[in-house]
């Protein structure tokens, strides 16, 4: 990629005349990043991953220190005889008045009898320019089963930023940095937040909220709004607000719900009263649970409102049958005369004849089915095209004691539906 803009030249520029890291830098990262492996066989013989020294450990800890070096090992139950390590590593560097998140992947080897063999590569820079400008240098990429896979003999130059990058710049950084003079003054000092280094820069240059959260030292906040930038868009004038009356939030990603939920149920989320609560998890889950049930209940009123819709055709349509009755000593079946009916029979019977539209079904008519006092018994649907029972139904869809009385009652009754409809 050819530079175009006066940024990108400057990047290009600066881009070959980065050093080489000292060497401590990736010491720094092999003893705090790299898991190192005890190998261990059955009988106890273990073997450092580090130094090659080997020992009798029979502890049943997950880790051991080797009595030689006195590194800590993590215990690998294994016949193997070797162990590789990988992982993205950054550190965050000043050129030329640009700041720069240069990326490598830090590797280890381990073979059991030799100590361990490190390595290093380079895979790509992060740029920013005090305005917020960003830009990318980076090995070029290959196509292969893994997104990651650079191709490790080309050279770092402009390119464009891919997700790719963005990805493994999210990792850790060695802790001592250098910043440029604006990001210093935003508040770039001491340890920083445990959240992706580059968009905390960005942040920190181009979000003036950032910069205010990060001056305050409230790092729990800047690390959630930062991997979250959508909730400070959402909370940032709540969270001023509960700052304001000195409420301290513990759980950033709890509270943000709190907020999101408070809004769904049209809550003030100005009021104090709402936003700092004393026993946040208690309050979180209250108007979740209220949520929930407004959710449900929307569902329902829209429900029944598209079913109102459909009455008129289910008029048309059914209404040749309304009063029909057919009973025995023991049942009265009737059929079902209002979509308010399908809806009370479908709740009290549990199953699907108001939410399956079954009032909307063109050739078939729905009855309920009474015992002497009154209590549902089943439900059925009687078929207008073949003038039978296609199928009857209890509560949960089960079948009762009177199954087939119904079944049959409903049936020799079908010369009724056809006199209904003939007479229509
Ligand atoms: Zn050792």
């Amino acid at each position: 990629m050819k530079a175009r803009t006066k940024f990108e030249k400057q990047v290009a520029t600066s881009n070959v005349r980065l050093t080489a890291v000292a060497p401590k830098v990736f010491e720094w990262g092999v003893r705090n990043l790299i898991t190192h492996p005890a190998f261990r066989v059955p009988s106890g013989r273990t073997t450092c991953g580090d130094c090659g020294h080997k020992f009798i450990h029979k502890g049943k800890g997950k880790y051991v220190v080797c009595p030689k070096c006195g590194h800590e090992l993590e215990i690998k139950d294994t016949f193997k005889r070797s162990h590789k390590e990988g992982t993205y590593f950054a550190i965050l560097d000043t050129i030329d008045g640009l700041q720069v998140e240069r990326v490598f992947l830090l590797s280890a080897y381990f073979k059991k009898g030799n100590s361990i063999s490190v390595g290093h590569n380079e895979v790509c820079r992060l740029w920013l320019n005090a305005k917020g400008q960003t830009a990318l240098t980076s090995k070029v990429r290959t196509l292969g089963c893994y997104r990651d896979c650079f191709n490790w003999g080309s050279t770092i130059e402009l390119r464009n930023m891919t997700e790719v990058h963005h990805i493994i710049a999210n990792t850790w950084h060695y802790p001592k940095y250098k910043a440029i003079p604006k990001l210093k003054r935003n508040g770039m000092k001491g340890t920083l937040p445990d959240c992706h280094p580059f968009d905390l820069m960005k942040g920190l240059l181009n979000d003036a909220r950032i910069e205010t959260l990060m001056k305050a030292r409230n790092q729990k906040a800047v690390k959630y709004f930062i991997d979250n930038p959508r909730m400070l868009d959402k909370c940032w004038n709540t969270h001023k607000i509960a700052t304001r009356h000195g409420y301290k939030i513990e759980d950033y990603s709890l509270w943000c719900d709190l907020i999101t939920l408070l809004e769904k149920c049209g809550r003030d989320t100005r009021s104090p009263k709402y936003i700092c609560p004393t026993n946040l998890r208690a309050e979180h889950d209250f108007w979740l649970d209220k949520s929930t049930a407004d959710e449900e209940r929307r569902r329902k009123a829209e429900q029944l409102l598209k079913a109102k819709k459909k009455e008129e055709d289910f008029f048309k349509n059914k209404s040749c049958f309304f009063g029909i009755v057919i009973k025995d000593n023991d049942i009265e079946i009737s059929v079902l005369d209002s979509i308010e009916a399908y809806k009370a029979e479908g709740e009290a019977m549990h199953h699907c004849v108001f939410k399956c539209e079954y009032y909307d079904k063109e050739n078939s008519v729905i009855l309920s089915a009474h015992d002497k006092n009154g209590n549902r018994i089943e439900t059925i649907e009687f078929s207008l095209t073949e003038y039978k029972v296609v199928q009857s139904r209890g509560v949960c869809n089960k079948n009762t004691e009177y199954h087939d009385r119904i079944v049959n009652l409903v049936n020799a009754n079908a010369h009724r539906f056809i006199k209904a409809r003939a007479t229509a």
